[in-house]
């Protein structure tokens, strides 16, 4: 079984018509005869919200190939090895790396896979928090942010594969975090699982720039002086003076009142404005993703960048593709955090490849809840 991109799609969300489940013929469980291959049998697929972009014929592939229209699908995923021409894979090996979306996958550019050495810990964590998308919080946090303790930082996306990474770093590395998401449920998790110190609903938002600024009046009906003593412990940057009392200003949430040193920008469009409002003067901006955009054809404006002249902002894109010289020292800390529970991960697992299509639109439409993650097997 494979899932073919049927056509390339212009703009507007991907539909489950635009792509097509097919069974090929029998195959041989064998790479072909003076050929140089690995064959895998494929068990988990990453639903990537950059698998969009390749969804659309472009002039200019200087971020990601297009795919191509009668072929499967690719992305992350991960594999275990059937057969293999390449002394570096054997079989029996589990890897991660670029693979098909099928059953089967014949990898003739094995420069692409990774061989999994810690098999003690799931394996479908290394198509999220061990693979690519950990990768990106970890680059994207400590080298494109420069953060310092006690800064105040934003995630948008907060709940989603990159997200939850991020912001559990940024809580680890003693800032302060704040997280947006698409409904209460996301949330809640933001609050109870991940420890970000607050988190709102942005679909409830009617005005995001004074959101940042002042809270939502419904994440908060006041605080007791207990409440207030106990997030004075919470925030030790903020236990004396007037941080404090704006923070708590008048018995509500305040965001960010004094403004965001930090933003991890995964949506862009309107919430890329309303944080250019409130970002602080030398605040940075990691720009990893806009997935607000990726449905359009042509993206929409900002109208506020000059705030990045008068605030000295430094407002940096990034893709992971560059930094994958990282992925050892990586791997290393966040196996370590794994086995000692210091850090949560939180995965949204749909089974079967026949229902890949529908997760990957989920994507967009907000549906996952921790990282998209497709069984196709499990062993
Ligand atoms: P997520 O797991 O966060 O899933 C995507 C989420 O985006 C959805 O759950 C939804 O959450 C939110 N979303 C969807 N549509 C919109 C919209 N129109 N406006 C606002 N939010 C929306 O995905 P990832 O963590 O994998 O990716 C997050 C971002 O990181 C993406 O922009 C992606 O392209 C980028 N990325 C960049 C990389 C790089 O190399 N630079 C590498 C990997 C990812 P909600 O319910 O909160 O709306």
């Amino acid at each position: 079984k494979q899932v073919l991109l049927k056509h390339f799609i212009p703009e507007g969300a991907p539909k489950e018509t635009d792509m097509e489940l097919v069974t090929t013929g029998t195959i041989r469980l064998r790479v072909p005869e003076g050929s140089n291959a690995v064959l895998l049998k494929n068990l988990y697929l990453s639903c990537d919200p950059y698998m969009r972009p390749r969804m659309t014929k472009h002039e200019d592939s200087s971020y990601v190939d297009d795919f191509i229209p009668g072929a499967p699908i690719t992305g992350f995923g991960v594999g275990k090895v059937v057969d293999s021409s390449y002394s570096d894979f054997r079989t029996g090996d589990y890897v991660w790396g670029q693979i098909g979306w099928e059953e089967y996958s014949l990898i003739t550019k094995p420069q692409g896979l990774f061989k999994i050495h810690h098999t003690e810990i799931p394996l479908s964590y290394y198509i999220g928090i061990l693979g690519m998308v950990g990768l990106t919080a970890y680059v994207g946090f400590y080298d494109i942010c420069s953060p310092k303790k006690g800064e105040r930082v934003f995630v948008s996306a907060a709940a989603g594969a990159v997200g939850q990474i991020v912001g559990q770093f940024a809580k680890q590395f003693g800032c302060y975090v704040v997280g947006s998401a698409g409904s209460d449920e996301k949330v809640n998790l933001l609050k109870t699982k991940f420890g970000f110190d607050e988190a709102f609903n942005y679909k409830k938002e009617p005005d995001l720039t004074k959101a940042l600024k002042s809270g939502s009046a419904s994440s908060c009906k006041g605080l007791s002086l207990t409440q207030q003593m106990a997030a004075s412990l919470h925030y030790p940057q903020m236990r004396f003076g007037s941080q404090l009392v704006s923070f708590l200003c008048k018995g509500k949430v305040r965001y960010f009142p004094e403004g965001i040193d930090i933003y991890f920008e995964n949506v862009g469009g309107s919430m890329l404005e309303a944080v250019l409002q409130n970002m602080r003067i030398k605040g940075r901006i990691a720009a990893c993703g806009m997935i607000s955009q990726y449905n359009l054809e042509k993206p929409e404006g900002v109208h506020n960048l000059f705030l990045i002249v008068s605030k000295r902002i430094r407002l940096e894109g990034f893709v992971i593709f560059d930094h994958f010289g990282s992925y050892p020292e990586f791997e290393e800390k966040v196996v370590q955090l794994i086995k000692e529970e210091k850090i949560k991960y939180l995965e949204d697992i749909v089974e079967g490849l026949e229902n890949a299509p529908a997760a990957l639109i989920g994507l967009f439409e907000g549906r996952n809840v921790g990282k998209q993650v497709v069984v196709v097997s499990r062993e």
